[in-house]
C-alpha cells in the first residue's frame, strides 16, 4: 500500500534560481515525496530536480560527526565517492575539539601573518542569514575582505556591467514577464535544462505568439520554436552584438527620446559602432549579414522586447563586454523600464542573488556598497560595532593563486566545492592542499572536504529555516522540515561558534534575529518583515518601507546611478584566451545538465536522478565524432594543457561541430581539471566556456 505522509512542510526548491515553492511530504521524519506549490515563480510546477532530487538528505554518506585530519595523512590522491581509506585520513572529534582547532588555526594565522592571510568562501546555496553572518565573520572576525562565493564563477561579469551601466546588479523584470514581451532575445542560456520551470513561461509565451530570437552556438530545445536561431561561432558575442547595434543606428531604429532623456554616452557609442557593420562581422561571428539585419529590426521595432541570458554570455574573458553590449542594446532601443522589456541574467543557484545582496563578495558590502565607500562603511561599522577594511579583498581564483604564492594560509569554506567547480581544478586542489588550515563546513565529504584539516557536519536544506532570493528578486521562506542526522548542526550555530572563539560577542537567537539585522544593513529589503514572509511566503525587493508592495519591475523612470541615467559602455573584440591549434584542435565548453546539479554532491546522491544519468559523458556532434574516428558510446580521453579525463562520448547534434560539451558534475571525470583559469579583467570570472582540447580514443 502507498505510504501516507504524517505531515507536510512548505518550503523552496534547493536547486536553481527560478525559486519554485514546494511542499515536503514527510513520514517519521523522512521525506516521502515533494509536490509543487502555487508560488509566484512556479504556479505549482516543478522540474525533475525539484521533484526527485530530495533524498540526498537521507543518504548514508551524510556527515554526522566533526572530523579532524589525522596527523601526517597526505593531502593528495583523487577523491572517490566511496572512499574506503577514510578512517586512515580522518578521525571523529567532538564539536568542542573541532571548533577550537578551527578557530585557533585562524587566530594564529591572523595574529602572525595578518588578516589578509585568511579568506572565506560562503555559499549561494545557503540562506540569506547564513550568507550575511558568514561575510560578517570574515569582515569583523578574520578582519579581511577576502570573502567570495560562486557568483564569481557565474554572473560576476553580468553584475559588474549592470552596476557600471545601470547602477544596480539585479534583474529589471521577472522571468514570467516574457508573456508581455512581443520579442524575447535569449542568449547563452539553455533554460529548458538549467531553469526548466522558467522555460515553461517562455514556451507559453511563444505559443501565444511571442517571437524568439535565440543566440547560441548550441542548438537547444527552444531552437525549434525560434524565429531566428543564430548559431554564432563560440566566443564571438561582441562582434555579433555590435553588428546588430550598428544596424539599429544605421537604419534609424534608435529610440531617440529614451536615449536623450535617460542615457549618457550615446554619441561615443555611435562612433564606436561604425566599424562593426554586419558585412564586416559576418566572417567573424559566422552569421549572414542579412540575418543580423533582420534580428536588429525585429528587436528594435518590437513594442516590447526582453533580453535574458545565462552563463554562455558571462563565463568568458570578455564576459563583462558581452553584458555591456546587451545593456546598450536595450538602452538604445528603450526596451527597458516597462513590462515585457528589460534585462534578465538568469541566476544559477537558488540563492546566488541573495548571497550577493548579503555582501558575500570581496569588493562590495551588503546591498552592493563599495568597500571603499567611506560613508557606507561607517554606517555598517556602527551597526556591527567593528572596523571594516577599506581595501577590496581577493576573488575566488585570486585566492587560489595567493595560496600558491604562500601569501594566504587559512581558508574557511561553507557549502562550496572549489575542488570541482574552480577552473583548472588540479591547480585549485593543489592550492587547497597547501593551506596551513582548511576548514570545510558541508553535508557530505565533498572533493574539497577531502583536502580539509577540519570538517564540520552542517545542516541540509530541508533541515533549517531561512530566506532565499530567487532570480526575480523574490525573497522566499525555506522552512525546517526534518531533523538533522547524528551530530550535524545548524550552519548559523557553527558560524557563531567560530565567531565566539575568535572574540566576537555573538548570540543570535535563530534566523529571524539575523534577518532583522539584515533589514538594517540592506536598505532595499528594509520593509520586508519576517512575519510577512511567513504569511505571504515571498516578497519582491526593492521594498524599503513596511507595507510597500515590492517592485517586480525596476528602472521605470530612472536608473539608480548618481544622475539617474544609464551609461553606454562600448566594447571591442577580445579573443578567447586559448584558441585551438594543431595540438589541441577542438573547443571545450563546460556547463550543466538537466538531471545533475553543479558539482553533483546532492543530485548524484539522489536515486532517481542518478539512475537517469549515472555516468560521465561528453557530448559531441556526429560529424566531429566521425572526424575523431570515435563511435558513440566509446570511451575518449579529453586533454588540455592542464589535465585529462576519460569519459563516454555521446553523440549530440546540438553541439557545434569542432566542439565538445561536458557538465562539471562528475568527480570521476572532473572536467574542470581541463578548463582555463584565464580571467575577465573587470569581473575576474574565468573562461569556462572556451578552451582548446585534444580528444583521443580510449
Ligand atoms: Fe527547482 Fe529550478 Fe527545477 Fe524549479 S526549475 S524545481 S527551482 S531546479
Amino acid at each position: 500500500a502507498m505510504v501516507e505522509p504524517d505531515r507536510q512542510v512548505e518550503s523552496v526548491c534547493p536547486y536553481c534560481g527560478v525559486g519554485c515553492q514546494l511542499t515536503y511530504n514527510i513520514k517519521d521524519d523522512k521525506i516521502l515525496y515533494v509536490e509543487g506549490r502555487d508560488g509566484p515563480a512556479n504556479h505549482g510546477r516543478l522540474c525533475v530536480k525539484g521533484r526527485y532530487g530530495f533524498d540526498y538528505v537521507h543518504h548514508p554518506h551524510r556527515l554526522t560527526k566533526p572530523l579532524i585530519r589525522r596527523e601526517g595523512a597526505p593531502k593528495s590522491g583523487d577523491f572517490t565517492m566511496e572512499p574506503n581509506d577514510i578512517d586512515k585520513i580522518f578521525r571523529e572529534a567532538t564539536w568542542e575539539e573541532a571548533l577550537d582547532m578551527a578557530a585557533k588555526g585562524f587566530l594564529k594565522i591572523r595574529d602572525e601573518k595578518g588578516p589578509n592571510a585568511l579568506a572565506g568562501f560562503g555559499s549561494a546555496k545557503g540562506s540569506n542569514e547564513e550568507a550575511y553572518l558568514f561575510q560578517k565573520l570574515i569582515r569583523t572576525g578574520f578582519k579581511t575582505n577576502n570573502v567570495d562565493h560562486c557568483t564569481r564563477l557565474c554572473h560576476a561579469s553580468s553584475v559588474v556591467a549592470l552596476l557600471e551601466c545601470l547602477g544596480s546588479g539585479a534583474v529589471s523584470n521577472p522571468v514570467a514577464d516574457v508573456d508581455k514581451a512581443d520579442v524575447i532575445v535569449l542568449i547563452g542560456a539553455n533554460p529548458t535544462v538549467n531553469h526548466p520551470v522558467g522555460a515553461t513561461w517562455m514556451k507559453n509565451a511563444l505559443r501565444a505568439g511571442t517571437k524568439l530570437i535565440l543566440l547560441d552556438p548550441r542548438t537547444t530545445e527552444l531552437s525549434r520554436q525560434a524565429t531566428h536561431h543564430l548559431a554564432f561561432k563560440p566566443g564571438s558575442d561582441v562582434p555579433m552584438l555590435n553588428a546588430i547595434m550598428h544596424v539599429i543606428v544605421e537604419e534609424n531604429l534608435v529610440d531617440k527620446n529614451f536615449v536623450a532623456e535617460r542615457t549618457l554616452g550615446f554619441e561615443a557609442m555611435k562612433k564606436h559602432l561604425q566599424k562593426y557593420s554586419p558585412e564586416l562581422m559576418e566572417p567573424i561571428c559566422g552569421i549572414p549579414a542579412q540575418t543580423l539585419r533582420e534580428v536588429a529590426r525585429l528587436y528594435a521595432t518590437a513594442n516590447t522586447a526582453m533580453i535574458l541570458w545565462g552563463m554562455g554570455v558571462s563565463q568568458h574573458v570578455h564576459g563583462t563586454d558581452n553584458a555591456r553590449c546587451l545593456i546598450s542594446l536595450s538602452l538604445m532601443t528603450g526596451q527597458i523600464g516597462r513590462p515585457g522589456t528589460g534585462l534578465h541574467p538568469l541566476r544559477g543557484q537558488n540563492n546566488v542573488q541573495g548571497a550577493s545582496d548579503m555582501g558575500l563578495i570581496p569588493m562590495r558590502l551588503p546591498d552592493y556598497y563599495k568597500v571603499q565607500d567611506d560613508s557606507a562603511r561607517h554606517k555598517l561599522e556602527q551597526l556591527w560595532g567593528s572596523e571594516i577594511d577599506s581595501k577590496p579583498g581577493l576573488t575566488v581564483v585570486e585566492i587560489m593563486d595567493a595560496i600558491h604564492e604562500g601569501k594566504l594560509n587559512g581558508l574557511y569554506i561553507m557549502g562550496e566545492n572549489p575542488a570541482m567547480s574552480d577552473p583548472d581544478a588540479n591547480h585549485a586542489r593543489q592550492a587547497l592542499s597547501e593551506l596551513d588550515i582548511l576548514v570545510v563546513q558541508d553535508i557530505f565529504l565533498t572533493e574539497t572536504a577531502y583536502l580539509a584539516d577540519v570538517i564540520l557536519p552542517a545542516s541540509g536544506f530541508p533541515e533549517k529555516t531561512g530566506t532565499f532570493t530567487n532570480t526575480d528578486r523574490l525573497v522566499q521562506m525555506g522552512r525546517t522540515a526534518i531533523p538533522m542526522p547524528g551530530d550535524a548542526r545548524q550552519d548559523l550555530w557553527i558560524i557563531q561558534q567560530i565567531a565566539q572563539r575568535m572574540g566576537l560577542d555573538w548570540n543570535y537567537d535563530g534566523p529571524k534575529e539575523v534577518f532583522d539585522e539584515i533589514r538594517k544593513a540592506v536598505p532595499s529589503m528594509g520593509g520586508i518583515t519576517w512575519e510577512r514572509l511567513e504569511r505571504e511566503h515571498g516578497v519582491v525587493y526593492p521594498c524599503e518601507q513596511e507595507g510597500d508592495p515590492g517592485e517586480p519591475i525596476i528602472f521605470t523612470d530612472r536608473f539608480p546611478t548618481t544622475d539617474g541615467r544609464g551609461l553606454f559602455v562600448p566594447a571591442d573584440i577580445v579573443e578567447p584566451d586559448e584558441r585551438p591549434d594543431d595540438e589541441y584542435p577542438y573547443i571545450l565548453i563546460t556547463g550543466r545538465m538537466l538531471e545533475h546539479w553543479h558539482t553533483g554532491s546532492m543530485t548524484r546522491r539522489s536515486n532517481v536522478l542518478d539512475a537517469l544519468e549515472p555516468e560521465a559523458v561528453a557530448t559531441i556532434h556526429p560529424l566531429t565524432l566521425e572526424e575523431m574516428n570515435v563511435r558513440p558510446g566509446e570511451m575518449v580521453t579529453l586533454s588540455t594543457r592542464r589535465g585529462e579525463v576519460s569519459v563516454v562520448a555521446r553523440v549530440d547534434e546540438a553541439v557545434p561541430t569542432g566542439a565538445i560539451f561536458m557538465a562539471f558534475c562528475y568527480y570521476e571525470a572532473a572536467v574542470n581539471k581541463l578548463s582555463n583559469a584565464a580571467l575577465d579583467p573587470a569581473a575576474k570570472i574565468p573562461e569556462f566556456k572556451y578552451c582548446a582540447v585534444k580528444v583521443t580514443p580510449g
